[in-house]
């Protein structure tokens, strides 16, 4: 049995309000009006030295966080949504006693990370995929969420393969290309002749963007979730739909915040993905 004793511990530490200051400037949080607060959430009330980054602040990333002797965790999901109850009881009491408890604080930021155009997730997701925002979804917004962007001209079938290489998992597609035939089975045609280079992009679940996304004249519109009048509204807009899951399409911003922490303030930042089909 060997020891490692030549790996000196990490002496840099920052506290949790310095960290969140920095994030809150560099996300420019401030000017989102958000369903939770951006920020620091809990206050583990130590140093920062060592950070887990995550999609959702859940239980299992929380016992990653304890297992790595973590003092913080950043998300993109984290607690006290709009409309939650307020009492911090049965699985949220959990996960709130548990950071406590190991002295673990949880920053969370929401749409700041989706919006950011170098590390927010929009951003990576276009760039994973090998496209090139060119625009907002909403142009008229002053702090706009969702994007528009522009890829190699290319089928839908070829798109399904560069989402499922870069996702690792099938997007849902619902072709636009749909005829109802009466007294038949109601089927979606094959669509061979669309070519898709206008795209509007918003992770998570931002399904219903999609009226959004052909009012702005896309070919195709890619998101996390889909919900049932999805397929109507892309059948009747005409716009082609690649569900691709919230988890999957949400990973790529808190990644990227928690390598550039790394680089900025020398800190062991490790990235846990707690896998989600949804
Ligand atoms: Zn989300």
């Amino acid at each position: 049995m060997t020891q490692n004793t030549t790996t000196e511990p990490s002496t840099n530490s920052i506290s949790a309000e310095s960290l969140t200051q920095f994030c809150d400037e560099y996300l420019s949080a401030s000017v989102f009006k958000d369903y939770a607060p951006n920020g620091l959430q809990v206050d583990g009330g130590t140093p920062i030295q060592r950070i887990i980054t995550g999609v959702t602040a859940c239980e299992a990333l929380i016992d990653a966080a304890i297992a790595d002797n973590a003092d913080a965790i950043m998300v993109h999901h984290g607690y006290f949504w709009k409309g939650e109850p307020a009492p911090i009881t049965g699985m949220k009491g959990r996960r709130i006693r548990k950071l406590m408890q190991h002295g673990i604080s949880m920053i969370g930021y929401h749409l700041p990370l989706d919006a950011h155009p170098v590390i927010g997730n929009n951003a990576k997701l276009a760039d994973i995929l090998d496209m090139t925002i060119t625009g907002a979804l909403y142009p008229n917004e002053s702090h706009p969420v969702g994007n528009i962007a522009t890829c190699t001209p290319q089928s839908a079938d070829s798109l399904i393969a560069k989402i499922t290489q870069a996702l690792g998992r099938t997007p849902l597609y619902i072709s636009s290309n749909y005829e109802y035939h009466s007294g038949n089975n109601a089927k979606t045609t094959a669509n061979s002749e669309r070519v898709i280079k206008r795209i509007g992009i918003c992770t998570g679940g931002a399904q219903d963007m999609i009226e959004q996304a052909a009012i702005m004249g896309c070919d195709a519109y890619i998101s996390g979730e889909i919900s049932e009048r999805t397929t109507h509204i892309a059948r009747e807009l005409g716009i082609d739909y690649f569900a691709c899951g919230h988890h999957a399409t949400e990973r790529g911003g808190i990644k990227a915040l928690g390598e550039m922490l790394a680089q900025k303030f020398g800190l062991p930042v490790t990235f846990v993905d707690i896998e989600n089909p949804a």
